[in-house]
């Protein structure tokens, strides 16, 4: 089943938890996760330039220290980058120590107040944890733009249909994922929406 929209008892459990940006106005917040990719981050970037939009980016700890050149990159081009874990654990499958560990480790590499839980799965000892050090970030919109069997257009209709102020939408810094050519199809359609795009106030 594919869930679009984190249900109510998520939003319920993870309180403070950033799903949306408090705003009535027509503001969108884009991030990425899984990335960076020579694959395709330089194209989200280029296409991310040529519309002034910023982004925040949730990477990898191992990608990140694979790819230092593409953070600084993202950074450069005036992204945020959030904290994704080192190993991409899902939290539901790891004890709550090693789960912070793999956490922190990657904050060297990406960030120290922003961390979004790979796959949304986190134990409530974990929540309780991490948010001590860092804004988590979940999502109000998630289309699937990384599932094949989905398929792109149907994905962007999706997104395009769900959108309202404040939404944050997750897509995919992957090369596996549709996300360049709907990145630039998306914007167009949301654009012309009269919507903007902004980032978190994640000063704690
Ligand atoms: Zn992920």
């Amino acid at each position: 089943m594919r869930l679009f929209r984190p249900s109510a008892i998520v939003r319920w459990l993870y309180p403070e938890a950033l799903f949306r940006l408090k705003t009535k106005e027509k503001i969108l917040c884009l991030t990425f996760d899984d990335g960076p990719d020579p694959g395709s981050t330089p194209y989200l970037l280029e296409t991310l330039e040529r519309h002034d939009i910023k982004t925040v980016f949730f990477c990898s700890g191992k990608a990140a220290e694979k790819y230092p050149e593409l953070i600084d990159k993202i950074t450069s081009k005036g992204h945020i980058i959030g904290n994704h874990g080192y190993n991409h654990l899902n939290g539901l499958k790891t004890p709550a120590g090693k789960y912070c560990e793999d956490v922190h480790f990657a904050s060297g590499l990406t960030s120290d107040k922003l961390f979004r839980p790979p796959y949304g799965r986190l134990s409530i000892r974990q929540y309780n944890r991490l948010r001590k050090s860092y804004c988590i970030v979940l999502w109000d919109i998630m289309p699937y733009d990384f599932d094949t069997g989905y398929g792109m257009e149907k994905s962007l209709r999706t997104l395009i249909r769900m959108i309202r102020p404040g939404s944050v939408i997750v897509l995919h810094d992957t090369p596996a994922s549709a996300s360049p050519e709907f990145l630039r199809e998306f914007l167009d359609l949301a654009l012309s929406k009269n919507y903007r795009f902004g980032l978190p106030d994640f000063r704690r």
